[in-house]
Parts: structure tokens; C-alpha cells; sequence
């Protein structure tokens, strides 16, 4: 029987799974999906938490099928019927949707298709000597497989680890449970994941002492906007004749911006009609230009980009209004153990007096570090050994081909050896998210299946 595995059962490899139950090869095939949590289907973002952690995306873009976009929010009306298509939903709800889609997948099948999982760390994937692989796992005997699936997400954040700091923690969003409302924080990172400390922290405990955010920059997301009803109509003729370079790209999503005022829309409708162009335009860039866009650019589309859901953002405002949130432009010089305590010294962005902070803990917001050569992780570092493997020029992720091919250093793809996740964004550079996800996943899945 023709077996495929795949590493990892988050979104991406439970939807691929999925995606290849209901379209399965025409061969008889077994789909082993092994994943190292606890269940099965949810990954990191969407398990089951004791604090109801919302999506930062509305519902109505949520579905894990793109020729289905209203699946998920069918799939949510069956646990409460008011559910409206722009609402912001508990990510547990989301994992529970990625785990009865594949259930349903599973029972529907046709019978040469079967669905094995397996609660297993993937300890090596090497080639075996008839030309298939051989997985090592860390409990039970190794699995024989034609076709090998890295789904295994994103990068661990790099170790900031001190004292009381939060940042080995297995999982961040359950551990910040410990901190309550007397102890003063501070985190490091001004993004996503730090609005969700924020609102962890505020909801548990009454807050007394402060907590300190700061980044390079120290820009807080913004909240999306409601609909402004019709989409901005941009030239995207002219859009993707600009990505020559990052300054004149940047020049044209300025003159965009200026257009959409103008018509009395706003800069969330540019972001929205430029994001299916994104791909073609990063992939159009120059190596030269992705760097210069990384280092000038980066930081400000990132802002526009990843936005919050509005409650989120009031829950934020509220904090910064009442004194108890400190958001600044600073770095981190020093972290040493003070006590008990956690002394901090920051220098701020643009120079100035330096600044010391004592807090009891410090939490790690920083975002997956993408240098894979400095991963600890054992999969990912037996992959490198071993060239299986090859981090992209620029530590954006790994090197791949159009459908998750895995490349060696040559730039060939390693036959039937895939990735799918949020390292594909070497290539793609918005494929972290779930609306880019199931593009690369679906197209996986039918070359899989015709393969
Ligand atoms: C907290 C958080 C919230 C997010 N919220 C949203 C959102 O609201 N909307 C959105 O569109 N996107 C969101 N994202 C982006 C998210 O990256 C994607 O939506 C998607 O979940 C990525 O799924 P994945 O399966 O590729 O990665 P992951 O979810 O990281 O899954 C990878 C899985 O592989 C397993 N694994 C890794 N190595 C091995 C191994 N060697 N052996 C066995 N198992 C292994 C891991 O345990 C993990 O379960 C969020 C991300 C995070 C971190």
C-alpha cells in the first residue's frame, strides 16, 4: 500500500490530510499523520486553553477549504446559531472545526483511502535503501513511508531565557496563568502574541503593577476595521509592474493609499486587495530587493498587515489608558537575575538615557526565530545534518518548490520529500496565516493525489 506521512497534525497537516481524504490518489493509500501534542488536529494556535484566546481573523475567512469559504462558519453555527460571519471566534472552537472535518473526512472516505494517527515525535526521517524512508519516532517502531509531509509549523522563538522568564515554557499562552496582578511584567515583542498576554494578564487577576512592552520599534497592531463595503479597485496591472524594487513598490502602495482617501476608503482596503498579489509580487523581487524590504519595510507592513480583533484592541487601549501598560521603542541590553527578581536594562530606539526595570517576570513575545541552523529542535536539526533540508538566504524558512517541494542547497527538490506551513513564506512571504495556507495546501494535496 502506497503511505504517505505526515509530520505534524496543526492546521496544515490535518487539513492536508483532509484535504487528501476527500480526494485521495487513485492508488490504495494509508495517510499516517503523527503529531507529538496531545491531540491530534489543533497545533499550536488552536488547542484547548483555559482562557478563550480569540482568532485574529473574522470568521468568514477562516474555512480550511478555499472552494468552501463558509465552512467554518456553518461549521460554528452548529454550536451557537448567532454566529455572524465577521465575528472573531475562540481558536479552541477552530481546532475543534479542524478535528470534525477530518473525523467527517475520515468516515466519508472511499475504502482505499485510510486514515492512521499517531501520537509519536518524529525523531529522523532518512532515506531507506529501496528508495522510500524511514521515519524514527520517539515511541514505537519506525515507520516505512513513500512520501514523507513536513508540517511541523514554525520555528520555536529564540531562548531569552533568565530568571523567571517565561520563554522555555512549553506553551506560553497556558503559562501565563501563573502571573498574577501584583507582579510587575515585562514582555518582550509588541505584536500579536503580546496582545494576548496582555489580555490574559488583565482578565485573571486584578492588575496592580505594571507591564512593559517594548520592541524595536514599538508599534502596537491595529484593530481590523469594520467593512467598508466595496472593496478597493486598485490597477493590479500596475501593482506588480512596480515590484521591481522595494522603494518603488512602497511609492505605489503609498500613492494607493492616497487613491482609496480619495474615495473615501482607507489603507485596510489597499492591504486588502494587495494580499493575493503578494505572492507574485515577492516572488518578483530581486534577492537584493527582498533584503532591502526586510530591513526598510518589513516592520511597517507587518503593522498594517497582522491586525487584532477589535475587543482585543479595547482591552489593550484600556490598559494603556489606565497607566498599567508601558509600550516602548527599546532593546534589551542586559537581563540579570536581581533577587528574586528580574532587572532589565533597555536602551531606548534612537539613543538616550538607558533604563532599568525590575519585574518578577519577563515573557518571551519575540515570534518564531527562523534562523533554523540555531533550532533545537531533534527533526530539524537531523534535516540540516543530514541536507535534507535548506534554510532559504535570507532566514525567512525553508527552500521549496511550487508545491512545498523540498530543496537541497542546489536548488533541486528532494523527491517526495514536502513541506507545507508557515516556512513557505521564504518563497511566498504571506503563507503564515490561514487565507494563504489552504491555497498551498490544497495544491499539495492534488499533486499528491496525482502523483
Ligand atoms: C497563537 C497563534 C494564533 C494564531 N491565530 C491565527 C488566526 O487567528 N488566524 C490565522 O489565519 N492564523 C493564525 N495563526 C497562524 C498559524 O501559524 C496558522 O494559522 C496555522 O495554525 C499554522 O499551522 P501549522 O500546522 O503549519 O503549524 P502548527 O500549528 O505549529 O502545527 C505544527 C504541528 O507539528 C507538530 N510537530 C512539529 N514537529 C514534530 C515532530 N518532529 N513530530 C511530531 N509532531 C511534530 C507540532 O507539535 C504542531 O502541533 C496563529 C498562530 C499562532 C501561533
Amino acid at each position: 500500500m502506497h503511505t504517505i506521512a505526515i509530520v505534524g497534525g496543526g492546521f496544515s497537516g490535518a487539513s492536508l490530510a483532509t484535504a487528501l481524504l476527500r480526494n485521495p490518489p487513485a492508488q490504495p493509500t494509508r495517510i499516517v499523520l503523527i503529531e507529538r501534542r496531545a491531540e491530534i488536529g489543533r497545533g499550536v494556535a488552536y488547542s484547548t486553553r483555559a482562557f478563550p484566546y480569540v482568532l485574529n481573523v473574522p470568521a468568514s475567512g477562516m474555512s480550511a477549504d478555499p472552494a468552501r469559504p463558509l465552512e467554518f462558519v456553518e461549521f460554528a453555527r452548529t454550536r451557537r446559531p448567532d454566529v455572524a460571519p465577521g465575528d472573531f471566534l475562540p481558536r479552541a472552537l477552530y481546532g475543534d472545526y479542524l478535528i470534525e472535518r477530518l473525523a467527517a473526512a475520515e468516515r466519508e472516505a472511499t475504502d482505499h483511502v485510510e486514515l492512521q494517527r499517531v501520537h509519536a515525535e518524529v525523531t529522523s526521517v532518512k532515506r531507506a535503501d529501496d528508495g522510500g524512508w524511514r521515519l524514527g519516532m520517539s515511541t514505537g517502531p519506525n515507520l516505512a513511508a513513500d512520501i514523507v509531509v513536513l508540517a511541523i509549523g514554525n520555528p520555536r522563538p529564540a531562548s531569552i531565557a533568565v530568571g523567571r522568564g517565561l520563554d522555555r515554557a512549553s506553551d506560553l499562552w497556558d503559562e501565563a496563568g501563573v502571573v498574577r496582578g501584583r507582579h510587575p511584567v515585562l514582555i518582550i515583542g509588541t505584536a500579536l502574541t503580546m496582545a494576548d498576554m496582555v489580555t490574559r494578564l488583565e482578565a485573571h487577576s486584578t492588575r496592580e503593577a505594571p507591564i512593559h512592552a517594548i520592541s524595536r520599534h514599538g508599534f502596537l497592531p491595529h484593530p481590523h476595521s469594520a467593512a467598508h463595503g466595496a472593496p478597493y479597485a486598485g490597477d493590479a496591472g500596475a501593482l506588480l509592474r512596480a515590484a521591481s524594487t522595494a522603494r518603488a513598490l512602497l511609492r505605489f502602495v503609498r500613492s494607493m493609499t492616497r487613491d482609496a482617501v480619495e474615495r473615501g476608503q482607507d489603507w485596510h482596503d489597499v492591504i486588502a486587495f494587495m494580499r493575493p498579489h503578494v505572492p507574485s509580487l515577492w516572488r518578483a523581487l530581486p534577492r537584493s530587493e527582498r533584503k532591502r524590504f526586510l530591513r526598510h519595510v518589513r516592520p511597517y507592513w507587518d503593522l498594517h498587515r497582522h491586525r487584532l480583533a477589535p475587543e482585543i484592541e479595547r482591552a489593550v487601549t484600556g490598559l494603556r489608558e489606565s497607566g498599567l501598560l508601558h509600550v516602548r521603542a527599546a532593546r534589551i541590553k542586559s537581563l540579570e537575575s536581581w533577587g528574586d527578581q528580574i532587572r532589565a536594562t533597555l536602551v531606548p530606539r534612537g539613543g538616550g538615557a538607558e533604563r532599568k526595570l525590575v519585574v518578577d517576570y519577563v515573557i518571551n513575545c519575540t515570534g518564531p526565530d527562523y534562523r533554523l541552523r540555531n533550532s533545537r529542535d531533534i527533526l530539524v536539526g537531523q534535516l540540516l545534518r543530514e541536507r535534507l533540508v535548506t534554510p532559504d538566504p535570507l532566514d525567512l524558512g525553508l527552500m521549496t518548490g511550487p508545491s512545498g517541494e523540498v530543496l537541497d542547497a542546489a536548488g533541486k527538490a528532494i523527491p517526495a520529500l514536502y513541506y507545507v506551513g508557515p516556512m513557505l513564506r521564504a518563497d511566498w512571504w504571506e503563507a503564515t496565516a490561514v487565507p494563504e495556507l489552504r491555497v498551498h495546501l490544497q495544491r499539495l494535496a492534488g499533486t499528491l493525489a496525482a502523483a
